[in-house]
């Protein structure tokens, strides 16, 4: 029988790319505190996502949160979407913000600038916005950020799914007051565990230092900070896959393009994908199906499951029906929350297995 085939296949780099730095890591002794290799990681990340200052962190959510503090938001309102997943709601939820739900774009699956402002002018407490490049997808960043600037409020961007991606010409970490990433192994760029913080400001380096490791220089203690701190070995495994990076996005966009071309989504009835954002150059991360009903998604994900393939339901439920909120409403978001789900990909898959998937799926559909 055939291996079970699951969303995504974390990259790995050769061995023989990684034991080196062990060694090395090794005969040195430092292991972790902002060694040698965290700031060559911090260094080449912020060349290639063209960020001013960026800080390497363990994890994408610990870096919300350090955002978060940064933008004074903690205990605030925060108006977000809830079609992303749990850990962006977790992050503000740990910081004591509440969240305020806009609901999404049918089109776009990114927060809509409508709904944004509709909230913004009902509840003026509001006192951020925290979107989500949503599988890599830009949000509508000059709405969004006309809607702050006219109430002089931050915006923090999730992109989490959008390491890679260009708006414009530009790095899409480039945008907003501050941009998180997480380097999660499942996500497209890795440590193992890790994220990070790019900002257009130089000067925010200083404070995000100090929040990120226990808040003193020294002996002199300056605010409450926690460790939010990147190991060695970490990034370690972020400076193997770096400079294969763009080669990995070519790959994915290669099963993109094969998924489009055996799926022809455009003429299948009953199926959809997404619209990606003008001027965006997209980094392939994910391929998000949506179908006309939660029941045919049901008999695709059944007739996959009968091969062993199992696609996953990003992202479901919507984030308005978490049992520890209280009760919002965003129709969009949670009817498409019950239709989508995103297939398979990974860079070197199989052609073999994505026309499987896609003859499987055409077949339930007809
Ligand atoms: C993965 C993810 C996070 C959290 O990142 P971790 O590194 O896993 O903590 C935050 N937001 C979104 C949208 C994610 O997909």
């Amino acid at each position: 029988m055939s291996e079970p085939v699951y969303v995504t296949r974390s990259v790995l780099p050769p061995l023989t790319d990684f034991l080196p730095y062990v060694a090395d890591i090794f005969a040195s002794h430092q292991l972790t505190n902002q060694g040698k290799y965290v700031t060559k990681l911090e260094q080449d990340l912020a060349a290639y996502l063209q960020a001013q200052s960026l800080l390497a962190v363990a994890n994408g959510t610990l870096a919300l949160q350090l955002a978060l503090k940064y933008l004074n938001l903690h205990g605030k309102k925060v108006l977000t979407t809830p079609f992303t997943y749990v850990a962006t709601v977790s992050a503000l939820l740990w910081e004591q913000c509440e969240p305020v739900f806009a609901d999404i774009d049918p089109q776009t699956c990114c927060l809509d600038p409508v709904q944004a402002a509709a909230k913004l002018d009902s509840q003026p407490d509001i006192a951020g916005i925290l979107p989500v490049h949503v599988f890599g997808n830009a949000v509508a960043v000059k709405e969004v950020e006309e809607l702050a600037k006219k109430r002089n409020i931050p915006v923090l961007y999730d992109a989490a799914h959008a390491f890679g991606c260009r708006l414009n010409g530009r790095s899409i970490f480039t945008y907003g007051d501050l941009t998180i990433g997480s380097f999660h192994s499942t996500k497209l760029f890795h440590t193992v565990e890790g994220g990070c913080i790019a900002a257009q400001n130089k000067d925010a380096r200083q404070e995000l230092e100090l929040l990120r490791a226990f808040g003193h220089r020294g002996d002199t203690h300056v605010l409450p900070g926690i460790n939010a701190k990147m190991s060695e070995l970490h990034a370690a495994m972020g400076l193997c896959l770096l400079p294969g990076i763009e080669t990995i996005i070519a790959k994915r966009k290669a099963a993109t393009d094969r998924y489009n071309s055996a799926l022809e989504p455009e003429k299948t009835e009953g199926l959809r994908t997404i619209k990606l954002a003008d001027g965006l150059e997209w980094n392939h991360a994910y391929f998000p199906v949506i179908f006309e009903s939660e029941k045919s998604l049901k008999a695709v994900s059944d007739a996959l499951a009968q091969e062993k393939i199992y696609p996953r339901r990003y992202f479901y439920p919507s984030l308005t029906k978490l049992p520890y909120l209280k009760p919002q409403t965003a129709p969009v978001a949670e009817s498409i929350a019950t239709r989508i789900l995103c297939l398979p990909l990974w860079p070197d898959m199989e052609v073999s297995l994505i026309d499987k998937i896609c003859t499987i799926i055409k077949q339930k559909l007809r």
